[in-house]
């Protein structure tokens, strides 16, 4: 028998939570759509005020409705059984997984109406594969690593590394503060810009050459691997809420001990801070590369084009280099190729083909074909292929390394 419904909802803490004044009485939190500020949230008000003197709930939580995206009109539209438009949660679940799903829900700014369509859903798609590809690659270099022995202090890491690990400390106060307010989409977003701009276009893609190429290990090879174990395991334990699955899969994958840590990622608490990381004016000197990074890939682009070049491999970069950059480039010195993914890189005259840059005034870039030999190992070209004589195809770099690998050494290049 129901009395009446707005009453019965009204009292249903005391029938949930047990006794009023004690734990778990009162509700941490009440979460319905927002037509229920009279409704629900209300009538639960009305009871429980007049009998215990408080709300039963800590805080209310109100989302949107989710609306469906006519392609006919290209209007939005209630979802609604009776018009035969809505999109059936099971049936998105069993089609695309309930981790696509649970992704689109953080995804959406949850607290206005939130629109749900196939085209959406496969965007969403597009997201998850790519945060689960930073995965499986973070997991699939750090075979061989144990964290408790082999991890290398912050102040011994490479500076490329310590640099990373601070961008993944911005990110986890950020995503940590979102998670609080309950803006959903903003760890959403950050994630999926971390793992795919930061990670996969450039940390990544330059560490590449590093984690293939150097000995096991050399210092070059555990600086990557503490940094990747600490990305893996960070970025892990801030996408569980959101992607329950895939964070509990990536845990199980965690070098190490597995007796050393919690058995499920859902028994832990978010990253602490990382300590030792934070550099301002290492940052500044990052930004800066990275701009300069950007006019590079544009001018590699034209040049490949003009099949002045097949790949960023084969080209020897000039800058004229902007008063503000000149101490950049001089600080990454020799390494600045690798940054750039390129054969060569050096501040002098680019020629005057060269065209001024639109973004970084005073910067121009040449580009031109290497003369130097693909070394087989590492790809790089270099003009002193075969220097070694105990290793005449591939280049100084790789036959150090491959001095220590084939050498029987265990110690690090
Ligand atoms: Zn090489």
């Amino acid at each position: 028998v129901i009395v009446d419904v707005w009453f019965e909802s009204g009292v249903s803490h005391e029938a949930v939570l047990g006794r009023p004044h004690q734990p778990p009485w009162p509700s941490d939190l009440y979460l319905e759509g927002h037509d229920q500020y009279r409704g629900w949230f209300q009538s639960s008000l009305l009871v429980s005020v007049e009998g215990h003197e408080r709300a039963p709930f800590g805080t209310v939580l109100t989302h949107g409705f989710t609306l469906t995206l006519n392609t006919e009109t290209g209007r939005t539209e209630k979802m609604s059984k009776s018009l035969g438009n809505a999109i059936s949660p099971v049936e998105v679940a069993r089609e695309r997984g309930a981790e696509i799903l649970r992704l689109w829900v953080s995804q959406v700014d949850f607290l206005e109406d939130m629109v749900l369509s196939d085209e959406i859903l496969a965007r969403n798609t597009e997201a998850y594969r790519k945060i689960r590809n930073t995965f499986r690659f973070l997991l699939g270099n750090l075979s061989g690593f144990d964290p408790a022995t082999d991890s290398l202090p912050p102040g011994e890491l490479l500076e490329i590394d310590a640099w990373i690990l601070g961008r993944f400390e911005e990110l986890r106060a950020r995503l940590v503060a979102a998670y609080e307010s309950y803006e959903l989409h903003r760890v959403y977003h950050g994630l999926h810009q971390f793992c795919g701009v930061t990670l996969s276009s450039f940390y990544l893609d330059v560490l590449k050459d590093r984690l293939y190429t150097s000995p096991a290990a050399s210092r070059q090879r555990r600086s990557a691997q503490t940094a990747l174990f600490l990305l893996a395991e960070g970025l892990c334990r801030l996408m569980a809420p959101i992607a329950c699955f895939t964070a509990e899969e990536v845990w199980k994958h965690l070098p190490g001990d597995p007796d050393a840590r919690a058995r499920s990622v859902h028994e832990t608490l978010f990253p602490e801070p990382l300590e030792g990381v934070a550099d301002a004016a290492r940052d500044e000197r990052w930004s800066a590369l990275l701009g300069l990074r950007d006019e590079v890939a544009r001018a590699l682009e034209q040049a490949r084009r003009a099949k002045l070049i097949n790949d960023t491999l084969e080209a020897v970069v000039t800058l004229e280099l902007p008063e503000e950059l000149r101490p950049v480039v001089e600080h990454f010195g020799p390494d600045l190729r690798f940054l750039l993914k390129v054969a060569e890189a050096a501040e002098g005259d680019p020629g005057g083909e060269a065209a001024s840059s639109e973004t970084l005034s005073g910067l121009r870039v040449g580009v031109l074909r290497s003369e130097g030999l693909k070394c087989p190992r590492c790809w790089n070209r270099e003009p002193a292929l075969g220097s070694d004589p105990d290793y005449p195809q591939v280049c100084p770099r790789c036959a150090a390394a491959l001095q220590v690998i084939l050498g029987g050494s265990e110690e690090g290049a």
